[in-house]
């Protein structure tokens, strides 16, 4: 096997247990040589993650609410030591809605809920970009992850999907802003994966049930397919790829209609 990202230091956010997505990028990512940090979210976790970090053989793994300025500071500070000062990648892989703003039609949604799920969900990569971008003194990549419901409507999606919109924008314009410094930022749509997020969507049984009767490989995704296109995003293979989101989703997003029957 080719290391892709041999010599890479990197950084992911969103690992919650081993059927996180974020999980699944940072082992491909070490096993493809990556020394990889990880940060997860609050205490309860802790016990979860400490010794999947450890599996990775990760220099620090710390929690960081990521609508938390200070947190945030502290989380890239640790990176900062533990890599002399030298970041190469950064994954996104967190996002967060009130299940009421789920469960309720999209014309309920409060405006703290739709606030939260804007800053945990969207906001959260650009506060990473600042705090990144200087620390990628060789260039690097950001790399988060969305989903379908950001271009069409998917029901109970609902303010996650116009928080994914606002991610996949965001991709867009950090792209543009930090292309010029070598930083590249992209993003992977992946389909329907059953992880703890996921079981927060009222109906997802269904969504992932849908999923592979319509998308042309007549299946859903896993996370290694997933962490697999993410580690090429990461590697310099994908040096002229910037502002790009990517489906990994067994084709699903190209169908128009349902698939006649096989
Ligand atoms: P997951 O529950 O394992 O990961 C979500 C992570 O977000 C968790 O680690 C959680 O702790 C973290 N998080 C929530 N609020 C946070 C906060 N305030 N600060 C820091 N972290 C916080 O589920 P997942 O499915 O692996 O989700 C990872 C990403 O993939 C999410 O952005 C999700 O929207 C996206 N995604 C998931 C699917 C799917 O079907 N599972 C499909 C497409 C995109």
């Amino acid at each position: 096997m080719t290391a892709l990202l041999a010599g890479k230091n990197g950084l992911v956010f969103g690992v919650a247990n081993h059927r996180s997505i974020a999980w699944a990028i940072a082992e491909a990512a070490h096993r493809h040589g990556a020394r990889v940090g990880v940060s997860y979210f609050g205490e309860r976790l802790e016990r979860r993650v400490v010794p999947l970090a450890a599996q990775i053989d990760a220099p620090f793994c710390i929690p960081c609410d990521v609508s938390d300025d200070a947190d945030l500071d502290a989380c890239f500070a640790a990176a900062a030591e533990a890599f002399d000062g030298r970041l190469d990648f950064v994954v996104h892989g967190v996002a967060f809605a009130q299940r009421d703003d789920l469960l309720n039609r999209f014309n309920l949604t409060s405006r703290a809920g739709h606030a939260l799920a804007m800053d945990v969900s969207a906001y959260s990569l650009t506060a990473m970009a600042r705090r990144a971008a200087p620390l990628m003194t060789e260039g690097g990549a950001l790399l988060t992850l969305t989903y379908y419901g950001a271009e069409k409507v998917i029901p109970r999606y609902n303010v996650m999907g116009v928080a994914k919109a606002a991610l996949e924008a965001g991709v867009r314009y950090l792209a543009a802003d930090l292309g010029p410094d070598g930083v590249r930022v992209n993003g992977i749509s992946a389909g329907p994966i059953k992880t703890l997020a996921a079981s927060g969507i009222p109906g997802f049984r269904k969504m992932l049930g849908q999923a592979g009767e319509i998308a042309p490989l007549r299946r859903t995704v896993d996370q290694a397919e997933v962490a697999d296109a993410a580690v090429f995003l990461l590697s310099d293979m994908a040096r002229g790829i910037t502002g790009e989101v990517l489906h990994v989703d067994a084709g699903q997003n190209i169908m128009g209609a349902p698939p006649l029957a096989d």
